[in-house]
C-alpha cells in the first residue's frame, strides 16, 4: 500500500505519519528528515542541499526523486511525507512506481490556514537527544527546553524562523497547492481539517487506510 501526505508545513504531516506508520507498520518516508540526516552528516546529498533547505526552497527534483527512487521497491508499505512537493516530482512519482507495477492508493491532504500553519512551525521544538517534537503553544515541555522523555535539549529548526516559514508557506501555495488538484483527478483523494486535534486528525486518517489494507488482504500486513 502506498499512501501520500499532503499538505502545508506545519499541517502535522510528520507528526501522523509517525504515528500511522507504528499503527500499520509503513515505511515512513519523509524527505525533509532524510535531507536533514544528509546535511548532518555531510553527505554528497546534503552538502547539495543544504543551502536550498536552509533558505525554505525546494531542493532540485532531480537529487530529491533519485533519494526517493533509491528507497522504494516492488512490494515495501510507504507513507510518503513531503514527497512529491510540485507536478514534476508528482510525474516521476508515478514513473518510478510503474517500474515496480505499483500505483498510489490513497492521497490525504491535510488542510491549514496559512495563519494557523506559521504560528505552529515557529512555535515548534525539536529534541536534539530523540527528535521528539513539542509546540511552546500546545504541548510544552514541563520544564522549558527540557525534553520530558530522554531530558535533551530542545531546540528550533533552522528552518523554523519567521521569515524561512513564510517563505515556505509560498513555495507550498505556488508548487505544492497544485497537486490538491492533481491528486483529486487522477486518485482516491481526501481532505482532513488539519486544525482538529492530532488524536481525530488520526482517527480519521487510519479509517482511511484500514479499509484499503483489509481489501488488499493479509499479505500486505507485516
Ligand atoms: P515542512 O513540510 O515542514 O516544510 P520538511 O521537513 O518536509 O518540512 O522539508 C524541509 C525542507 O526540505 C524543505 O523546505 C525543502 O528545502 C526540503 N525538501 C523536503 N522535501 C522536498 C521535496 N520533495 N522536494 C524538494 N525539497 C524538499
Amino acid at each position: 500500500m502506498i499512501v501520500i501526505l499532503l499538505g502545508a508545513p506545519g499541517s502535522g504531516k510528520g507528526t501522523q505519519c509517525q504515528r500511522l506508520a507504528a499503527k500499520f507498520k509503513f515505511q515512513h518516508l519523509a524527505t525533509g528528515d532524510m535531507f536533514r540526516a544528509e546535511i548532518t552528516q555531510q553527505t554528497t546529498i546534503g552538502v547539495k542541499a543544504q543551502d536550498y533547505v536552509k533558505a525554505g526552497k525546494l531542493v532540485p527534483d532531480a537529487i530529491v526523486t533519485e533519494m526517493v527512487a533509491a528507497r522504494v521497491d516492488a512490494d515495501g508499505q510507504y507513507l510518503l511525507d513531503g514527497f512529491p512537493r510540485n507536478i514534476e516530482q508528482a510525474q516521476s512519482l508515478a514513473g518510478i512506481l510503474k517500474g515496480h507495477s505499483r500505483s498510489i492508493d490513497l492521497v490525504c491532504y491535510l488542510a491549514l490556514g496559512n495563519d494557523e500553519a506559521l504560528k505552529r512551525m515557529t512555535a515548534r521544538r525539536i529534541c536534539s537527544g530523540c527528535a521528539e517534537v513539542y509546540s511552546i503553544l500546545q504541548h510544552a515541555p514541563k520544564v522549558e527546553d527540557v525534553c520530558d522523555k530522554c531530558g535533551g535539549k530542545l531546540i528550533q529548526r533552522g528552518d523554523d524562523t519567521e521569515a524561512t516559514c513564510r517563505k515556505r508557506l509560498m513555495v507550498f501555495e505556488d508548487l505544492t497547492q497544485p497537486l490538491v488538484a492533481y491528486y483529486k483527478a487522477e486518485h482516491v483523494f481526501h481532505e482532513i481539517d488539519a486544525t482538529l486535534p492530532a488524536s481525530e486528525v488520526e482517527a480519521k486518517l487510519a479509517a482511511l487506510i484500514e479499509p484499503i489494507l483489509t481489501a488488499k488482504g493479509p499479505r500486505v500486513r507485516r
